[in-house]
């Protein structure tokens, strides 16, 4: 039994849906089909789930949501249109919609998480009514019924242990289910999603509760590529690659994949395929537990930025017992998540995403840590971009390191920091926002350029 899972773009259209179709009914094994709210047809096109945020903050601010609400029915009303679905399925989005919007707004982020996942909800029943007019026998399978318990975290919810159990109960029910991504529901019985691009999640999860064989995920690229394409033109593809490689990418910038979707198929042992609607016939990338390890020590280079650095030195910090949880602690009191933590003898590196600082909490920060730890210096860097070099090989390789450093010398990029994890799957590089782009292209001149496949 195979779950797949189908990105926005591939549910854009009628005639995507199209192809959906095609391809769930060309495998009997695809059971369980897992959709994201329709996304882009084109380039400058809205997805669903960005007009319905901006259809729940109007409404907040209360401001007439009309138009917005407007685009939303009309791209759900061009897609039964293209595929001459019957007047009801149009009619059951609408009043849905109506509800939705007319429902309690005390809470602000629940409101919001109600309205994006209907984005994905209707869609499904939308995907559902369309198989069965063709004459197969499918469902529109409802999250809450069939037991996806979530944390009580609007817009970034994860998935609670007791859901698997439950849903293992889907696989005795006949017929194709057509399965919303994005969302589940809290305990006591409210509506939360995932954060974005949260449908991977559902279908890992959906995989491992149902002890798939296979979880498919249809996008809309061929594969996994080796590199950013928009910062090195044709990069290599990867054919295979771990899950512990796939996670290091996603987290980096890799969009092909949520970087949280992986762990419940990881942890059932299901590999993941990538595939493209579009061309469903190309190979595509496959994720696994372990791959032959054919490519040298590196199998891809991810790219973000967005990030900024806390540097905070103090003389004999070695020696100081509980420094580190000190300053730590001091992030966790103000709700701050890091992602890095790179140290010298006397002084650390704390790297977290920049958009959790503003003005006040930065100066609070450095407040804190200077009065409290007693630091000699404390200063704060901004605009930084994280480079990760990925690949299993590189624990068998030596060099790896001297070799990507002495790359980035030589497309004169200065290093503001280096971090090795101890998986050894991965090397992270910080650099600056600008010198990016060019750090990554002589990072894949130097590791790709002279490999062959
Ligand atoms: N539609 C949601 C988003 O745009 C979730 C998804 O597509 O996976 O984030």
């Amino acid at each position: 039994m195979k779950v797949i899972k189908f990105g926005g773009s591939s549910l854009a259209s009628g005639k995507q849906l199209e192809k959906v179709f095609q391809i769930v009914l060309s495998d009997p094994e695809r059971k369980v089909v897992v959709v994201s709210a329709p996304g882009k047809r084109f380039s400058d096109d809205s997805k669903v789930t960005d007009l319905l945020i901006e259809v729940a903050e109007l409404c907040l601010a209360n401001k007439n949501p009309q138009i917005r609400l407007e685009e939303v029915i009309e791209r759900y009303a061009a897609i039964a249109e293209e595929l001459a679905l019957p007047d009801r399925v149009m009619a059951e989005i609408y009043d849905d919609l109506m509800v939705r919007v007319a429902s309690n707004k005390s809470k602000p982020d629940r409101f919001i998480d109600l309205l994006k996942a209907s984005g994905e909800d209707n869609n499904a029943k939308l995907v559902a009514a369309y198989f069965r007019e063709q004459g197969v026998e499918a469902y529109y399978v409802d999250p809450k019924e069939a037991g996806l318990l979530v944390s009580n975290e609007p817009g970034n919810a994860q998935v609670l242990l007791e859901s698997y159990d439950r849903l293992f109960a889907l696989s005795q029910h006949p017929g194709i289910l057509i399965f919303p991504g994005f969302f589940g529901y809290s305990e006591t019985g409210e509506v939360c999603t995932f954060s974005r691009s949260g449908s991977d999640i559902t279908g890992s999860i959906l995989s491992n509760a149902l002890k798939a064989d296979l979880y498919e995920n249809f996008t809309d690229v061929d594969a996994v590529y080796s590199v950013n394409p928009t910062i090195v033109s044709q990069p290599r593809e990867i054919k295979e690659l771990t899950y512990r490689e796939m996670r290091e990418l996603s987290y980096a910038g890799f969009t092909v994949l949520h970087d949280e979707a992986l762990v419940p198929a990881y942890k059932a042992g299901i590999p993941v395929q990538i595939k493209n609607t579009n061309n469903p016939n190309a190979p595509g990338t496959r994720i696994v537990n372990v791959r032959d390890n054919i490519n040298g020590p590196v199998i891809g280079i991810a790219s973000d930025q967005g990030f900024c650095s806390i540097y905070v030195s103090k003389y004999l910090m070695n020696r100081e017992i509980g420094f580190g949880r000190k300053l730590l602690g001091i992030l966790e009191d103000e709700g701050l998540s890091y992602e890095h933590t790179p140290s010298g003898i006397d002084d650390v590196s704390i790297i977290l995403r920049e958009n959790q600082l503003d003005v006040n909490m930065e100066a609070k920060i450095i407040k804190r840590i200077k009065t409290e730890l007693h630091a000699d210096e404390v200063k704060i860097e901004h605009s930084l971009a994280l480079i990760m070099v990925v690949g299993e090989g590189m624990r068998q390789n030596v060099g790896t390191m001297a070799k990507a450093s002495k790359a980035l010398a030589k497309a004169s990029v200065n290093i503001e920091m280096i971090n090795q994890g101890s998986s050894e799957v991965s090397m992270m590089f910080g650099v600056k926002e600008v010198d990016e782009k060019r750090a990554v292209q002589a990072l894949y001149e130097e590791f790709f350029m002279a490999v062959t496949a």
